[in-house]
């Protein structure tokens, strides 16, 4: 058996592994590479692998990284199964089109300058066309369930509590007499975190493959993490600015919008309009709203209650081009959100382009930033921005709370996997920057797990 990691491999993104059992190759995840342009346009076009040697795909959750190449896959001719749980089948269904649309947005406003220049127009890496082909191959799973995927490989799908539909994958593979357990957590979410139930453990493994986004950091107690947030938005509301936060428009969103709604609720916030400026995430709360088999107690109680938590009265969701574009006549104090996450595409990109040369404007980055994406630029406290080929000077201020993230931090993550009771014999450490992830291998290794690798791109590990 031989595991091979393409993407995600010293950094975050394009999360793809191939696992290769008894003739029968599974892939584990099929991410999106997000990066510098004309790597990500050459990575995300042509797959490192060739689709039709693929037997069956494993999805850990919805997150474009570790999805958005899926329509690539069965574009180029993959025509196997795609497990996932059921909220994990939805949220792909919308965010996949959401990439293909955004692609097409992005590549009509880049093929107008290309023509102006005499440049063939470039044409996008899929279409909805290949998204609808794609969601045909999605086979929703529960949760618990241990599922048939290919003769000699089964799968069981637990909580990993990072967003809804999230998994950790357990496969079961078997080679000749040979039969090995191996435990992909996808991305690890947070114990207590609202909405979601906790990240189930895992209590045996021969080879555990664990993302290290946070490896070498904690995250701060949320009550503090609360009080600098709330100062911060003071701040801001009192010079009548307006915060923009580029979000994920599935999860985190729906996590910010909670968090504003507690904050504002408990007076530690002026009350001020809340704007979430993107179609995905309206269409994402309806995913929500569906899937309460994924909710934990709290939020199980709370809708019993009749309470709408989803739906909280003080956001003002937007979908329509017209109203996001009256966003930016409109005087502050406000709070926008809008997707995407990394400021590499979409409406908030037209946010910070118009708010961004404001002194009373603010900048609120609330999630994990990859290397070379605008976001990382922005967080990093560049002051001469880039977009739409234009430069232009950031006078809002920024601010950055990577607390709010949805991965687990340094000992959760240690926590899941020196839990293991069968302890692994192999760990391969990806999905995290080349220093988070060797931060981590160090920790595991340090606390008596053996071999313990952080695989370099196209890198195989054997499994015996
Ligand atoms: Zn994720």
């Amino acid at each position: 058996m031989i595991l091979t990691v393409h993407g995600a491999a010293r950094n975050v993104t394009g999360s793809k592994h191939v696992l290769q059992a008894g003739g029968r190759r599974v892939l584990l995840d099929c991410g999106l590479f997000q990066g510098r342009r004309a790597e990500s346009e050459r990575r995300n076009r042509n797959l490192p692998f060739d689709p039709r040697s693929i037997d069956a795909v494993l999805l850990s959750h919805a997150h474009v990284d570790h999805c958005g190449s899926l329509p690539t896959l069965v574009k180029n001719g993959f025509r196997g199964r795609i497990f996932c749980t059921g909220a994990t089948a939805d949220l792909a269904d919308i965010l996949l089109r959401d990439s293909a649309y955004v692609q097409r947005q992005d590549l009509e406003y880049l093929n107008r300058r290309r023509r102006k220049r005499g440049d063939l127009p470039l044409e996008p890496v899929y279409t909805e066309d290949d998204v609808d082909s794609t969601v045909g191959l999605l086979t929703p799973v529960a949760y618990g369930e241990r599922v048939d995927v290919l003769p000699g490989v089964e799968a069981v799908f637990r909580d990993a509590g990072h967003i809804l539909g999230s998994a950790t994958i357990q496969i079961d593979a078997r080679e000749g007499s040979t039969s090995r357990t191996i435990v992909f957590t996808g991305d690890l979410g947070r114990s207590d975190m609202p909405i979601l139930r906790d990240p189930t453990p895992v209590h045996s493994a021969d080879v555990l493959v664990t993302e290290s986004t946070y490896g070498a950091r904690t995250h701060g107690p949320i009550d503090e993490i609360r009080d600098e947030l709330s100062g911060f938005l003071r701040r801001t509301i009192r010079r009548r600015g307006k915060v923009i936060i580029p979000s994920f428009a599935v999860g985190r969103t729906q996590r910010i919008v909670y968090e504003l709604h507690v904050l504002m609720s408990e007076g530690r916030v002026p009350e001020v309009p809340i704007f979430v400026d993107s179609p995905l995430a309206v269409r994402a709360t309806e995913v929500f709203r569906k899937h309460a088999e994924c909710y934990d107690e709290d939020m199980r109680s709370f809708v019993a209650e009749g309470n709408d938590p989803l739906g909280f009265s003080r956001a003002t969701y937007i979908e329509d081009v017209r109203e996001s574009k009256k966003l930016n006549d409109m005087p502050g104090p406000a709070v926008i959100i809008s997707a995407s996450g990394m400021c590499e595409a979409g409406r908030v990109l037209h946010h910070l382009k118009n708010h961004i040369g404001k002194r009373r404007n603010a900048v609120l980055i609330v999630g994990y930033q990859a290397e070379h994406t605008l976001g990382r630029r922005i967080a990093a406290g560049e002051k001469r921005i880039k977009i739409f080929g234009k430069v232009h000077s950031m006078r809002a201020r920024v601010a950055v709370f990577g607390e709010f993230s949805a991965h687990a931090d340094r000992d959760e993550l240690l926590a899941f996997a020196l839990g293991i009771k069968r302890q692994p014999r192999r760990t391969v450490v990806v999905h995290g920057s080349e220093e988070q992830a060797l931060s981590l291998a160090n920790l595991l290794t340090e606390r008596g797990l053996p071999g313990v690798v952080v695989p370099l791109d196209g890198e195989s590990i054997p499994i015996d």
